[in-house]
């Protein structure tokens, strides 16, 4: 059978190795880290069919740069003359407009909807695995006019779309989370979305794929390629080089700069993103979309997650504690009874999401080799997608048609 190198262990290459063992190809995963400190670990764990519009649309221009502004905001772009993010920039406005979201939804719906059917069959062949997989579905959370006609504009657009959806007051919402305290207007619920434990699913699928054979090699960091024609040959790397007959990037954030290595003009950029625990008292018992906070809520049990801003840079290193502060100031003031003391630095995870401009991931072969597949660009929603996509690869290195409608998501749509 066939040899696949998979550039990134993120839950994008390791679904994506989980599918193609599964149809018998030899897999090797390469991860510059030892998969303990990517995007993929620390995030909210939520699996949103609810998320339908990409994170390029109409408002987010206004929005954000009014956010801009603020240090505890919970949008940021590094200002910096750089001409990699100077495009990423003028090509997400150009991708900002209602003509865009309505192009993306049918896309995003279709991977959304089977990546979570993906879920429930991996819960299913493997019930003795503890992924915190529950199915409670999503609140989106409000305290103002302005965003709760926001949100039932959105929850029109979505049940449209066949999504269910309900508009709850805050008498609703409260009965939805009988133990803390909800000082919110209203909010709309998503019965259909789930959530798991992120770190739980990263440790199952590593447990799953060694012993199936894949061969995932630590510190190893891909710094190039040796090349034929249309071919890549092998993928070098800091420990060696590794030959394949296809190459797969799922390596995240850096996947853009990656690509410039094969060519291809993939314009990505990190979003970064920040995370922390807290007990959960009074228990929080759903996920949720705390609206104008920007902040997401995910129950683990006695533990409750707090995650959220998008600070587009390249930079993992350094922890702004002000945009931190940001969200732990959001979580009173939806939930008034919920005290949590605001975490020490070393408490606080960051992850950078891979952002493409117009929010849509990158997803199958670029025609400008014969034998490389991109994973990756999925933002928000990496694992939310992360089965299907892994799923789409593995379908097309077996030359199968791919299950959902992909054209939106071509690594070449930029080149
Ligand atoms: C605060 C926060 C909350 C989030 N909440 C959710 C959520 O609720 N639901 C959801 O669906 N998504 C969520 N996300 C987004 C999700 O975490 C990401 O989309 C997802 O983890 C991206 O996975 P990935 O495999 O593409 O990238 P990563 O997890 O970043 O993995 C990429 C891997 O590639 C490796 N790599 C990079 N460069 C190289 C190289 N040169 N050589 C070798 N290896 C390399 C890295 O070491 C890394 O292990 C959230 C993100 C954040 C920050």
């Amino acid at each position: 059978m066939s040899k696949v190198v998979i550039a990134g262990g993120g839950i994008i290459g390791l679904f994506t190795a989980y599918y193609l063992s599964e149809e018998g190809f030899e897999v090797t995963i390469l991860d510059k880290g030892d998969l303990s400190a990517n995007c993929s670990i620390g995030n909210a764990g939520m699996i949103v069919p609810s998320h339908i519009v990409p994170l390029a649309s109409p408002g987010i221009i206004g929005k954000g740069l009014k956010w801009m502004f603020s240090s505890t905001s919970p949008f940021y772009i590094h200002p910096k003359l750089d001409r990699r993010l100077l495009q990423w920039c003028l090509l997400f406005y150009q991708s900002a407009t209602k003509k865009h979201v309505a192009y993306s939804i049918p896309y995003l719906k279709g991977l959304s909807l089977f990546s979570k059917s993906l879920y429930l069959s991996l819960a299913e062949q493997h019930v003795a695995a503890d992924l915190g997989l529950e199915e409670k579905g999503l609140l989106m959370l409000y305290k103002t006019e302005e965003a709760a006609q926001e949100e039932i504009e959105f929850a029109h657009l979505a049940s449209q779309h066949g999504l269910v959806t309900e508009v709850l007051s805050q008498e609703d919402v409260q009965k939805l989370e009988p133990y803390a305290g909800m000082d919110v207007l209203g909010g709309v619920f998503f019965p259909g979305d789930a959530h798991l434990n992120p770190a739980k699913l990263n440790h199952f699928l590593v447990k799953q794929l060694e012993s199936k054979g894949v061969k995932i090699i630590r510190n190893a960091e891909v710094l190039d390629f040796a090349c034929t024609g249309r071919t890549v040959n092998a993928v070098i790397t800091d420990k060696g080089d590794y030959a394949g007959d296809y190459v797969i990037i799922a390596a995240g954030s850096a996947s853009g700069q990656i690509a410039r290595k094969l060519q291809i003009n993939m314009p990505m950029l990190g979003g970064k993103g920040y995370s922390f625990l807290a007990e959960n008292s009074p228990a929080i018992q759903r996920p949720a979309i705390l609206v104008e906070g920007k902040v997401a809520v995910t129950p683990f049990g006695k533990e409750v997650r707090f995650g959220g801003t998008m600070e587009i840079t390249d930079d993992n290193q350094k922890k702004n504690i002000n945009r931190v502060k940001g969200i732990h100031n959001a979580i009173s003031r939806y939930y008034s009874d919920f005290q949590c003391p605001m975490p020490d630095a070393k408490n606080i995870w960051s992850g950078l999401r891979p952002c493409s401009p117009d929010g849509l991931p990158y997803i199958g072969f670029t025609q400008r080799w014969d034998n490389v597949l991109f994973g990756t660009g999925h933002s928000m929603m990496g694992i939310s997608l992360a089965p299907a996509t892994g799923k789409i690869l593995a379908e097309q290195l077996m030359n199968r048609k791919a299950p959902v409608l992909i054209e939106a998501f071509s690594p070449d749509r930029y080149s």
